[in-house]
């Protein structure tokens, strides 16, 4: 397997020069997993439907969506309908095998759904037990390698299954790390709409543009919100193997051609 390729779901990002590239890629000979987000649309949904995005802060600082039964049917509506089968029609458009799955299809990316959530609302302490969210601790490898055997194009979104058969809402970037060990992945490329990991956010011309493994843990501690996920899956991708992740700007003509040619932040 040459490549894990996560989309991000945030604004801006350029989707036909993405789709160019990977037809670019798999008409060269290329083996990839595609794996996508869709965070702005779901927000953009959410809020026609009266149901607003809300984001809770842990009690270890981490920040994720509020994951309530509603909003899981709406990321559902999101995730697997418009943009999964957006992706699969933008690729099918181009002559690729796109084949698109949630996590949840044959138990591809299975995990534990934390059954209380510790929170910090106003200063205050809260437990929720009404969140749907996890993190993927197995990929059903067997399934992936098998569709890829046949010629298929996976395409992945979340969510994920819990071990007792409920749809759990994981990060993305870390679940194209989970598939990319799992698959044995050469490289990771995450697209997003920075340029990469920037020094002073968000600054562009403060793009770090290579981080060793041995340093990743330095920037871990500096990195805030989002960018800290895709920090995380760059050291889980390269704990289990992968030789190289690149973080890079989904917004350029060639987003992947330019990643893999190493503009972005290359972490390896
Ligand atoms: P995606 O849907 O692509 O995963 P996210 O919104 O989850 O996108 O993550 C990308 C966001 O991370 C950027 O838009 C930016 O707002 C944020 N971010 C936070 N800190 C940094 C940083 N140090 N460098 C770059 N981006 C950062």
């Amino acid at each position: 397997m040459d490549l894990v390729l996560k989309i991000g779901g945030a604004d801006g990002m350029d989707y036909e020069a993405i789709a160019d590239d990977i037809k670019w890629f798999c008409n060269g000979g290329g083996k990839m997993v595609l794996v996508h987000g869709g965070s702005a649309a779901t927000n953009q949904v959410a809020a026609a439907l009266g149901h607003p995005a809300r984001f809770v802060t842990t009690a270890s600082g981490h920040t994720s969506r509020r994951t309530d039964r509603r909003t899981m049917e709406i990321f559902q509506m999101v995730y697997c309908g418009q943009m999964n089968k957006g992706w699969v029609e933008r690729l099918q458009k181009r002559g690729l095998p796109a084949l698109g799955l949630s996590g949840m299809d044959g138990r591809l990316w299975e995990g534990r759904r934390k059954r209380t959530l510790k929170v910090v609302e106003n200063g205050r302490r809260r437990v929720l037990r009404d969140d749907y969210t996890g993190r993927v601790e197995r990929v059903n490898r067997d399934l992936l390698q098998t569709i890829l055997k046949i010629g298929y194009l996976p395409v992945l979104t979340p969510p994920a299954i819990s071990y007792e058969g409920e749809a759990i809402n994981v990060d993305g970037d870390r679940a194209a790390a989970s598939t990319a060990v799992a698959l044995a992945a050469r490289q990771l490329v995450i697209l997003t709409n920075v340029p990469g990991l920037l020094r002073q956010y968000p600054d562009a011309n403060s793009l770090v543009p290579f981080i060793s493994a041995a340093h990743l843990a330095d920037y871990l501690k500096g990195a805030g919100g989002r960018m800290k996920k895709k920090l995380l899956g760059a050291g889980e991708a390269l704990a289990g193997g992968v030789e190289r992740v690149v973080l890079a700007d989904g917004r350029v003509p060639n987003p992947l051609r330019r990643a893999i040619e190493g503009q972005g932040t290359v972490i390896s």
